[in-house]
Parts: structure tokens; C-alpha cells; sequence
């Protein structure tokens, strides 16, 4: 349940709907808020002193109003500066003087402004902000060093407490951070690759009946040609034609019509072996590739499949029996493109149509004229 309702919040808040960038930025902020926490606890409990605690104070509110101002203007570009800014030129200097300068743990926090700079800005402004944190950084150590009258003072013991909290809470946050990309990494690759594959889905299926589309048909059947060639393997195919139905779509509309057509494409499919192929050639043409399977064997099957289609009641909307036409052909070696084979099962479904409709012909039956 508490998984539920995290899941729900970051598809909420972090969702697909926001660029990478402003997702770091969130979740920077977010996280700052969350661990500037701890961090005034510490100030607390090192002795950092009232300017100390109220300095890591104004750190938490200054992550809050960041958080608040990002969602109520939504203007993320000058919020993303903002934040970057006001954090590493103002919070973190403060806290520095604040805290007990280098004696103190504040020095890992610049590390942490630096992070985020580079994970939240992009370009000509990273590299601008990154110089100017530098530069800033170490002004603030040569000043802090000549005027040690600004930075407040800790005990030794104060000190060493204050550095070892303050690594601590440092390193969690990144550890945190490193993990949070990891994961967003993690989706955006899985998003990606479910992408390509829809797209691969897209481009070679058809998108009514979900079985291949020509353009994959054609190349299939040239590569498997040279490799049944190659094995010396036989390659057959049957072509499939809907008996009159235009006749069908006029009397009962085109969307029975598509019913049909994807109905159709299921019984196709649940009588094909894995490795045959179902595609559509045409409107209401298929065509069935079967690797391995000689004349003899692709006539038998395509026999098996018009019987099905005939005695299978597919479509309720439909009264009268659904019939198709087929013509078989083998790939044959004296055949020199794919237009030749294809060419030879049109040939023969024309004949299955000239002959009545609802038949198979392949070049062993017997046309009585
Ligand atoms: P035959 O038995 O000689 O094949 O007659 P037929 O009526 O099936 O053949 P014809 O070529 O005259 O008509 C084919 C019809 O298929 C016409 C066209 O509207 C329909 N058709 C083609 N693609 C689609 C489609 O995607 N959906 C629907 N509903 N109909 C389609
Ligand atoms: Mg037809
Ligand atoms: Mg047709």
C-alpha cells in the first residue's frame, strides 16, 4: 500500500509529463529540503551556536520556498537559477561563516552545490556557474583565512563532531542521489526500448489485424528464399481472398467488414506453425509463407484452413457463411524474383474464383473447362 501510494506520488509529481532536468531539480530540492533537517540538528547538537542553527534553519526554508515557488509559477528555468544561486552564494557561504568555516563539515556541502550545478544546469550556464563556484569557494577560503575574527568558533571537540555529521549527512545524499539517477536511468531505458518496440510493432504490422503488413512480407519472403535456397529447403505460400466481400461490407458495413478481416487473421494464426508467417498482402488478401513446407503440404494445410473458415461461425454479426479462395505456389529454382513466385499463387486463386469461390488451387488440381 505504501508502495502504492509512493508509485502514485512520483508518477503525480515526477511523472513522465517532466523533462529529465526538471525531474533532477525536484528531486535535488526535495532531497535538500529532507536532509537540510538533519543538517540543523546537527548544528544543534555540535554547538554550532544560535547563528549556526538558524542559518541551517534558513537552508530548510529557503529549499521550501524553492519547492512552493516551482509549483505555483511553474517557471523552472529561472527557479532552477534561483535555487542554484541562493544555495551556493548565499546558504552554503553562510552556513560556512556560520558554522566554524573549514574547522567545520560545511566544506563537504560545496561539493554537494557542485553536484547538483551539474546535474540540474546544462551548457554555456553550467560552465559559467561552475568558474563562478570555484572562484567563490575559494575566495572564501582566502578570506576566511585572513579574517578569522568573521567565522564563528567551535570547540575542538565541537568540530571534529560537526565533520563527522556533516560527512555523514553529505554522503547519504549522494549515496541517495546516485541511486535515484540509477533508477531514473533504469526507466527512461526501459521506456525507450518498450518505444522502439512499439515502433518496430508499428512498422512492419498491420495495423488493423495485427498480423505482418506487406512491406515486412516482401523482404521476409527474399531472405527466406536465399536461406531455404541456401539449405535446400523447400518455401511455400498460400494467398488468401474473402469470397464477395464487398458484398459483405455493403450489407452489413464496413466495421462487421473489419470484424471479419481480424476474426479472419485469428483462425489463420491458430493454424499456422510458430515459424510461419501471416500477412496481409492487400485489402482483403493475405498470405500465408510456410518455410520447409513443400506444395503438397502448404495445399493440405490451406485446405485445413478453408474448411475452418467455412464451418467456423466467426463473426455473429454475420448470417451466411464466410468463405475464402486460395492458390498455392513452391518456390521453384527456375523462379528469378519474388514478383514470379507470388505471380504463380495469384494465378492459381484467380482460378479458385473463375471456379466457383471457396476452393484451394494449387498446380496439381484439375480445372475441368
Ligand atoms: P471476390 O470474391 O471476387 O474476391 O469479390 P470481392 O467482393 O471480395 O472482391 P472485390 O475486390 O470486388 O472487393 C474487395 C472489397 O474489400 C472492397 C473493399 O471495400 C473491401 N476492403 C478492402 N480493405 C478493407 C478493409 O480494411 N476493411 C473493410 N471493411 N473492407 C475492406
Ligand atoms: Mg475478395
Ligand atoms: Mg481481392
Amino acid at each position: 500500500m505504501i508502495k502504492d501510494f509512493l508509485l502514485k506520488t512520483y508518477e503525480k509529481y515526477l511523472g513522465d509529463h517532466l523533462s529529465i532536468k526538471i525531474k533532477f531539480f525536484y528531486i535535488v530540492v526535495f532531497g535538500g529540503m529532507i536532509a537540510s533537517i538533519p543538517a540543523t540538528i546537527t548544528s544543534f547538537i555540535s554547538k554550532a551556536g544560535t547563528a549556526g542553527v538558524l542559518t541551517s534553519l534558513a537552508c530548510f526554508l529557503f529549499f521550501v520556498l524553492i519547492l512552493i515557488s516551482a509549483r505555483l509559477t511553474k517557471k523552472h528555468d529561472a527557479i532552477i537559477f534561483a535555487a542554484i544561486y541562493g544555495l551556493n552564494f548565499m546558504i552554503f557561504p553562510a552556513l560556512y561563516f556560520t558554522t566554524g568555516g573549514v574547522q567545520s563539515g560545511m566544506p563537504s556541502y560545496f561539493i554537494l552545490g557542485i553536484i547538483f550545478t551539474v546535474l540540474i544546469m546544462r551548457g554555456k550556464a553550467m560552465f559559467i556557474t561552475l568558474i563562478l563556484e570555484l572562484a567563490g569557494y575559494s575566495y572564501l577560503f582566502y578570506f576566511s583565512f585572513n579574517h578569522p575574527e568573521y567565522v564563528a568558533t567551535l570547540s575542538p571537540s565541537a568540530s571534529n563532531m560537526d565533520i563527522a555529521l556533516d560527512f555523514l549527512i553529505v554522503s547519504l545524499c549522494l549515496a541517495a542521489l546516485v541511486k535515484v539517477l540509477s533508477v531514473l536511468y533504469e526507466n527512461e531505458q526501459r521506456h525507450t526500448n518498450e518505444l522502439l518496440s512499439k515502433l518496430e510493432d508499428l512498422s512492419i504490422k498491420d495495423p488493423l489485424t495485427g498480423v505482418y503488413n506487406r512491406r515486412f512480407l516482401l523482404k521476409y519472403l527474399e531472405s527466406g528464399i536465399s536461406l531455404n535456397l541456401q539449405n535446400n529447403t523447400p518455401v511455400s505460400i498460400i494467398m488468401f481472398d474473402l469470397d464477395h466481400f464487398k458484398r459483405l461490407n455493403d450489407d452489413y458495413g464496413h466495421l462487421v467488414g473489419d470484424d471479419v478481416l481480424r476474426n479472419l487473421c485469428t483462425i489463420f494464426e491458430q493454424n499456422c506453425r510458430n515459424y510461419d508467417i501471416v500477412a496481409r498482402y492487400g485489402g482483403e488478401e493475405f498470405m500465408i509463407v510456410l518455410p520447409g513446407a513443400g506444395e503438397e503440404t502448404a495445399y493440405r494445410r490451406a485446405e485445413q484452413i478453408r474448411k475452418r473458415v467455412e464451418k467456423t461461425n466467426f463473426c455473429p454479426a454475420v448470417s451466411e457463411p464466410i468463405t475464402i479462395s486460395g492458390g498455392v505456389a513452391c518456390f521453384e529454382k527456375t523462379m528469378r524474383t519474388t514478383e514470379e513466385f507470388i505471380s504463380v499463387a495469384d494465378q492459381y486463386l484467380y482460378l479458385a474464383k473463375e471456379n466457383g469461390r471457396n476452393r484451394v488451387v494449387w498446380s496439381k488440381t484439375r480445372i475441368d473447362t
